[in-house]
């Protein structure tokens, strides 16, 4: 009979824990986000993914299971309707139940112009030092949501931000001997990348990855191919239109492979430096040839 007092009282006790230390419903947008939101959320709750496997979070499109998630959200992070234009809309309404944070205006974010004048580009999580703030403000937005595991949050915020400390010093090490070396993208995402390491990108093949270039800016293309004796062309996994075969084609350029939005990664914690640490030995395994 004691010990079945015990075993009961121990029952209450472990249902009594888990209700009072429910983590919040918490959706991230995108693979790296996603990562940094899961690295703050350690030990306490999982989030979940909107733009799943390789999707692009360029033209994304609302599956009702995800809407359902969506709508279920104690707290949604996002980067904003320059990168994620399809979401506006559903965040919009979903804003009036849910903190909904757009992580390209937090503290510390430091956005560059996009290709014209009037537009941001959205790729903020390409730069570790934004990456870096984000995290701030994720502990910040989740320790307000429930703040019965803000010391967590506060925990594993600077966790991770050892490790982006730690992966920026190694990327600028490996990066360093690859800076002179001219390369060309796929689409326009890693200005971020590119600015904070000093590397020299020429060009990108598209501006909108949904998008083909045009003849004129293909031809531009070939010209900055052909001037240039050593040039690496970069594809993206999830995007491999058929006009790359152009540059296949010339004695000149290399081709290799990056994957600035993880869409050939698992999603977790770990995504974010796999992604940074993929693009920078990518970058130099094709650049370092001479
Ligand atoms: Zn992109």
């Amino acid at each position: 009979m004691a010990r079945f007092t015990i075993l009961a009282g121990l029952l209450a006790m472990l249902i009594a824990g888990r209700a009072f230390a429910a983590a919040p419903r918490v959706v991230a947008s995108i693979k790296p986000i996603h990562a940094l939101v899961a690295g703050v959320m350690d030990g306490v709750g999982v989030p979940a993914l909107l733009v799943e496997g390789s999707a692009s979070p360029h033209s994304y499109a609302l599956r009702p299971t995800a809407a359902k998630t969506l709508s279920e959200a104690d707290v949604v992070f996002w980067i904003g309707p320059e990168l994620e234009t399809t979401l506006e809309k559903p965040l919009v309404s979903l804003s009036a139940k849910a903190h909904v944070i757009g992580l390209l205006r937090a503290d510390g974010v430091k956005a560059l112009r996009g290709v014209s004048a009037e537009t941001v580009d959205g790729h903020i999580w390409l730069d570790v030092e934004n990456a870096r703030a984000m995290v701030t403000a994720i502990a910040e937005t989740l320790s307000k949501a429930d703040a019965s595991h803000a010391q967590s949050y506060a925990r594993n915020a600077a966790d991770v931000k050892a490790k982006l400390a730690a992966l920026d010093e190694n990327l600028r090490v490996i990066l360093a001997p690859a800076q002179s070396r001219p390369f060309i993208v796929f689409h326009d995402a890693y200005r971020y990348f590119t600015n904070r390491y000093g590397l020299n990108m020429l060009a990108s093949v598209t501006i909108n990855p949904d998008q083909p270039p045009g003849a004129r800016h293909v031809a531009e293309l070939k010209a900055i191919i052909a001037r240039n004796t050593s040039i690496c062309v970069f594809v993206e996994p999830q995007f491999q239109p058929k006009l790359m075969s152009i540059f296949h084609e010339s004695a000149n350029a290399r081709v290799g492979v990056l994957d600035p939005e993880g869409s050939a990664l698992p999603p977790g914690s770990a995504l974010y430096t796999d992604l940074m640490q993929g693009i920078a030995d990518n970058l130099v395994r094709c650049l370092s040839v001479p």
